[in-house]
Order: structure tokens, then C-alpha cells, then sequence
């Protein structure tokens, strides 16, 4: 199994650039860099289109 390069959902910015945090939905893994946790929380409309699913998540105020 080739794994693809850890990099930002949102940026793509890789592991090499900045701390990316991993995350887990629907059986795949994710990383996303703290610049863009946010977007995931409050904001994961942003993420649709990056991140299959996205359009289900519910904005945390
Ligand atoms: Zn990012």
C-alpha cells in the first residue's frame, strides 16, 4: 500500500513544511495544518470538494 505524502486537505502544504494533524472520517485518513483546523470547525463548508463529506458536517459557532 502506497500511501500518498501527508499534506494539508486545504493547502497542501506537506509534513515537511508544517505540523499537519491527522484526522480520520469515513474509514480514510486526512491531515489538515493548524492554519486550516479552523476552517474544519467553523467553517467546513470551505472543505467541500476537499474533503469527501464535508457538505454533511455542521459549523461548530
Ligand atoms: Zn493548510
Amino acid at each position: 500500500m502506497s500511501d500518498p505524502k501527508a499534506k494539508c486537505l486545504y493547502c497542501e502544504q506537506t509534513m515537511d513544511e508544517i505540523p499537519l494533524v491527522a484526522i480520520h472520517y469515513r474509514d480514510q485518513q486526512y491531515w489538515i495544518c493548524p492554519s486550516h483546523m479552523p476552517l474544519l470547525i467553523h467553517n467546513p463548508a470551505e472543505l467541500v470538494g476537499r474533503l469527501p463529506g464535508a457538505e454533511k458536517l455542521t459549523p461548530h459557532p
